[in-house]
């Protein structure tokens, strides 16, 4: 049995709600023939253990039974945004010598390999269901997920059977999931947040998951509402869209135990607004694909705005000089490490990268931050967004906060462009408030009385959205190349 298996049996009322999708309702008794027969299904079509299976699919039931199938014969899958066009899946499937793949029909018909997904409803009700292997080692590869290339080149992180486990029973134990929680889940299934932290912290709990389709800020509410859900899970567009709906739109959310937020950095105002308005504090965490969930804030306890919280069970952190290696005091800022169960072993078919980036079991993650003097980690952002200005390091974040205070910002994005000067000048890029145009220098006036000079944006801009990739964070490479393409 696969970790989900085992886990599932332990905890699970044949009779409850696993899965709902529209008017689907699968209880954990139907979750499980369709499992079996998923895997059916796979065997016939050849896969066997340690084999890699590529989804390229629409957000559904067919993913997650195929998923989770592929698992229980002790395979691995890829599950691919379908967004991507035939060329990018081509590059996943050569650099992850995927052995199967059931893709998108035009994927499919453009690049005359892998299993359509049309008909396939039909194929996974037909399929007759295989006995499964009952265990296997915890190094079983599971999950191949490619980082998310906001920065660099996307590497195959191989997440194995016992890396996974080791994130869901922390988070069972640091977020008390119960069989009797409710999750409406609006993230994507492509990555990490949305498959493991959102999908399979609900199966390891027994508790139930309700898709949805597609979210929208209104409808995701009236959903809590309705169902009597306990649990949502969402990045900080979410909450920014939650926050932009009518001020006279109200909902019951009273059977809500827990908001979580993660993959971007959720500002404090947001996380202030979002109490006032809707009465619940939201529980921001951090991860990344290589590590899973590793900080969080406590369910009991304060949950700090602009803090990812402490390290969950077996999570180990070190926060050390990017330039010694050596531990900083508490309170400076150094880059996080981390180390535990949760950390993969390595990036597919690259030792290079994968010694580079672990030593000694411990994860290089590229995150800044420091510890407060509650043992709360707050980052201030990624390494290589660290801008270097006059000699003086300047902390992206620290910038987006004190912008993200005037009443007319809605999101706003620092980052360093090349300055024969100072080497970099720090520059700012600011959605406004829906139905506001504030001046620019007047933005620049209100930071520069609240900043050293040395950290002041030298340059400001209004835009209309920023570059977000599918999990909400904001692709600054792909605005420092608008912003250099454009020099007004
Ligand atoms: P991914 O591998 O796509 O999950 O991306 C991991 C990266 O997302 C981390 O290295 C962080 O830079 C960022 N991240 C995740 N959670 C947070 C958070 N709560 N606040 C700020 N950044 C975050």
């Amino acid at each position: 049995m696969s970790f989900y298996q085992v886990e599932r049996a332990r905890q699970v009322d044949p009779a409850r709600p696993a899965v709902r999708l529209g008017t689907t309702v699968l209880t954990y008794r139907d979750l499980d023939a369709r499992v079996g027969r998923a895997a059916g299904w796979l065997s016939a079509c050849g896969l066997r253990p340690g084999d890699v299976l590529a989804l390229q699919l629409p957000r559904g039931l067919e993913l997650v039974e195929l998923h989770l199938g592929a698992l229980a014969l002790g395979a691995a899958t890829l599950p691919l945004n379908e967004a991507y066009t035939p060329a990018e899946v081509a590059v996943y499937l050569e650099d992850s010598q995927a052995a199967h793949a059931v893709l998108l029909a035009e994927t499919v018909a453009a690049l005359g390999r892998g299993r359509s997904a049309t008909g396939l409803r039909a194929a996974l009700d037909a399929a007759s269901p295989v006995r499964l292997p009952r265990s296997f080692p915890p190094e079983t590869p599971a999950l191949l997920l490619y980082t998310s290339g906001t920065t660099g080149q996307p590497k195959g992180a191989m997440l194995s059977q016992g890396n996974i486990a080791a994130t869901l029973r922390a988070l069972h134990v640091a977020w008390r999931w119960s069989r009797g929680d409710h999750l409406l889940h609006v993230l994507p299934l492509f990555h990490i947040h949305g498959l493991i932290v959102a999908l399979h912290g609900a199966l390891y709990a027994g508790a139930t998951t309700t898709l949805m389709e597609r979210f929208d800020p209104e409808s995701a509410l009236a959903m809590l509402e309705k169902d009597g859900c306990t649990l949502f899970m969402g990045v900080p567009t979410h909450y920014n869209r939650f926050l932009a709906l009518p001020a006279d739109r109200r909902f019951d959310l009273s059977a809500m135990r827990l908001f979580t937020s993660g993959s971007a950095p959720l500002p404090a105002r947001v996380h202030r607004a979002f109490e006032a308005r809707f009465g619940q504090v939201v529980l921001e965490r951090y991860g990344m694909t290589e590590v899973g969930i590793v900080l969080s804030n406590p369910v009991e306890g304060p949950r700090k705005p602009g803090s990812v919280g402490r390290s969950v069970p077996g999570a180990r952190l070190l926060i050390r000089d990017p330039e010694t290696g050596q531990r900083v005091a508490p309170g400076a800022v150094g880059e996080l490490f981390h180390a535990g169960p949760s950390v993969i072993g390595g990036y597919l078919g690259r030792p290079e990268a994968s010694a580079a980036a672990i030593q000694d079991g411990w994860l290089r993650s590229g995150d800044l931050g420091f510890e407060d003097a509650d043992g709360y980690i707050h980052l201030v952002g990624r390494g290589k967004d660290l801008v270097i200005s006059g000699g003086l390091n300047v902390y992206p974040v620290e910038v987006e906060a004190v912008l993200l205070e005037h009443p007319e910002v809605a999101e706003v994005a620092v980052l360093g462009l090349p300055d024969d000067d100072f080497g970099e000048r720090v520059v700012a890029a600011v959605v406004p408030v829906p139905g506001r145009l504030p001046d620019p220098a007047d933005l620049l006036a209100f930071a520069r009385q609240r900043l050293a000079p040395y950290k002041c944006p030298k340059d400001l801009r209004r835009v209309a959205e920023l570059p977000r990739n599918a999990m909400g964070k904001v692709q600054k490479a792909a605005l420092r190349a608008a912003w250099l393409g454009s020099p007004d």
